[in-house]
């Protein structure tokens, strides 16, 4: 059965951490040629390495995405190495928790450009290829604290509303052209980040979620592969809930 994936190219920002490997590992599985941004030379080596004893032939590209310029060269490499991106998935992201009061521009703007600025200058590179070819995702990694709102978040929740305003937006720009752009919303994942929140704290978590559990990172991933695969076709400018229910809370 042909979903569609053969041999397209997938750009994950951020595939090296915990939900971004299971978006990278899913998107290889569905035969996509999947590149993965990162920061850190050491520990994405390390990380292509383990990947590549599991069967995942994964490329790297240096490029800290909330800067354009570092955006623009990764946009040039990939286009004249691969021929351009079809999948695009805006995954890298921060967080710097403080009440507003206590909150300064330091954490404001790093928040604001790592998660929200990041996906006009990483899908600004690759739109107009996936326009001319007739065919192409973006697909940006929101979050529950962005539909509900979460206390010392003000940064981060404001960056992930923003990601749905933007995906709206472009999935007009972009529907007659064969290409959707939609976000997912995930609620509490276990990844390793959260697998370290003191136990106690972590069941007062899972408490809020009506399922009564976390999520798991290949959830996150296999809606990611469905948006991207021909399934997905007729879904643009959609935000969708991956959170155990606790957006009903
Ligand atoms: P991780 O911290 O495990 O991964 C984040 C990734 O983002 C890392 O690979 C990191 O790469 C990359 N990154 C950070 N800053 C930059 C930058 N300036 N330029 C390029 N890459 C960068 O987080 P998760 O896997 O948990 O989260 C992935 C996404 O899912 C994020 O957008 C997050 O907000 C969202 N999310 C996560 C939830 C969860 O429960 N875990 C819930 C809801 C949403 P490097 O280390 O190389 O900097």
């Amino acid at each position: 059965m042909s979903n569609g994936l053969n041999a397209k190219v997938a750009l994950v920002t951020g595939g090296t951490g915990g939900i971004g490997s299971a978006i990278c590992i899913k998107l290889a599985q569905a035969g996509c040629k999947v590149v993965s941004t990162y920061t850190n030379e050491t520990q994405a080596k390390a990380w292509q390495a383990t990947m590549a004893e599991a069967g995942y032939d994964i490329a790297l590209v240096k490029c800290d995405v909330s800067s354009f310029d570092e955006c623009k060269a990764m946009g040039e490499q990939l286009n004249a190495d691969f021929g351009g991106v079809d999948v695009l998935v805006n995954n890298a992201g921060i967080t710097k928790d403080g009440t507003f009061r206590k909150m300064g521009p330091e954490q404001w703007n790093a928040v604001i450009n790592v998660n929200l600025v990041s996906v006009f200058n990483v899908t600004k590179q690759f739109v107009d290829g996936m326009m001319s070819k007739g065919w192409g995702r973006v697909i940006n990694i929101s979050s529950i604290n962005g539909q509900k709102g979460q206390f010392g978040q003000t940064n981060y929740a404001a960056a992930k509303a923003g990601m749905h305003g933007f995906s709206m937006s472009l999935a007009q720009e972009t529907a007659k052209k064969g290409v959707t752009v939609n976000s997912i919303s995930p609620g509490y994942i276990g990844t390793e980040m959260v697998m370290a929140i003191p136990e106690e704290v972590r069941n007062q978590i899972v408490a809020q979620i009506p399922i009564g559990r976390l999520g798991k990172p290949e959830e996150i991933a296999a809606l990611v592969t469905f948006l991207a695969s021909e399934d997905g076709a007729f879904i643009t400018g959609a935000n969708i809930a991956a959170n155990g229910g606790q957006h009903m809370c």
